[in-house]
């Protein structure tokens, strides 16, 4: 890294060809913060207030993202993400001015120089990075919040599992139960309605952890299918020590499934496309309700365990 001095002037100067010297707040700041730095160094010392600074200069102003290069100005030196830019028809979201196609190359430079903590630094994350490498590591930081495991994409609740198990229970009354086996009854009363489907959820704690049954129908292709499969709440790595079994069937006949229950972290959605679960056939689903077809009435028996 170059000496601090270097950076300040540099920066500094490269801000000031674009910026209106005596109207930008927001270069004030820049220089501000900077100036403060030779007393702590940039990149060092996190957590001190002159990087959080800096820190709160490369949010953008419209979206609240941290911003990443091209990082764009206003000729009046308001800053703008490059996602924002394209969004706002060429004019400045803060002064309405023409916004053109200015680059704020200080800021940028700015951005490389730091190092900054993970963003789920409060849940746990102790890691360090400078400031290109912390996107790539928050996507799979261990510590980031779970999706809730609730139906794809239509809860939009994220915490730890704690958090999501009391989740499931009070706003989506899910089904809980303790226990490694179940034997759990699927009745539907109009099975050809493939597309309506609801699908179902319950929750098994067993080793101390939770394990979502996820229960659904769909179409594979032309072909209506229903389909069963675990998932695990918790880490992909952790996930791979147990296995479990599914099995339904009737009047003599069964089918059997043995899995690995994915992670909550692989979306309800990916799992299901993946087919990574029990998939029952409807007529086969039918033939097992036995009656007169209209009806589904499934018995789906399972059990879970720890691998060694
Ligand atoms: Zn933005
Ligand atoms: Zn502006
Ligand atoms: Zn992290
Ligand atoms: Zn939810």
């Amino acid at each position: 890294m170059s000496p601090d001095s270097s950076i300040c002037n540099e920066t500094i100067d490269s801000c000031l060809a674009y910026a209106d010297y005596d109207m930008a707040t927001l270069n004030m700041e820049l220089r501000g913060s900077l100036f403060r730095k030779p007393a702590t160094g940039l990149g060092g010392n996190l957590g001190t207030a002159s990087n959080n600074d800096v820190h709160d200069l490369l949010e953008c102003p419209v979206c609240v993202n941290l911003m990443y290069p091209p990082i764009y100005q206003c000729p009046n030196g308001h800053t703008l993400c490059s996602t924002c830019k394209a969004r706002v028809h060429n004019s400045c979201p803060t002064c309405r001015n023409e916004l053109g196609n200015i680059r704020c190359l200080a800021l940028e430079k700015v951005a490389e120089s730091l190092d900054l903590p993970c963003r789920y630094q409060w849940l746990g994350c102790n890691d360090i990075f400078p400031y290109y490498s912390k996107l790539k590591h928050e996507k799979n930081c261990k510590y980031r919040p779970y999706n809730c495991p609730y139906a794809g994409g239509e809860c939009s609740v994220t915490g730890d599992i704690s958090h999501l198990v009391a989740h499931l229970k009070e706003d989506h009354k899910v089904d809980m139960h303790d226990g490694c086996t179940f034997n759990h009854r699927y009745v539907k009363s109009n099975p050809h309605e493939v597309e309506n489907a609801t699908w179902m959820l319950t929750v098994f704690n067993c080793f101390g952890r939770q394990f979502c049954l996820h229960f659904e129908a769909f179409n594979i292709g032309m072909a209506p299918v229903y389909m069963a499969f675990l998932r695990f709440m918790g880490d992909e790595e952790e996930a791979r020590r147990f296995s479990y079994t599914l099995e339904v069937g009737g009047r003599g006949r069964k089918l059997t499934w043995q899995g690995i229950p994915r992670s909550i972290r692989d979306s309800h959605r990916k799992v299901r496309d993946s087919q990574d679960g029990l998939i029952i056939q409807r007529n086969l689903a039918l033939f097992f309700s036995g009656g007169d077809r209209q009806e589904l009435k499934l018995k789906v028996a399972g059990r879970i365990w720890r691998e060694q």
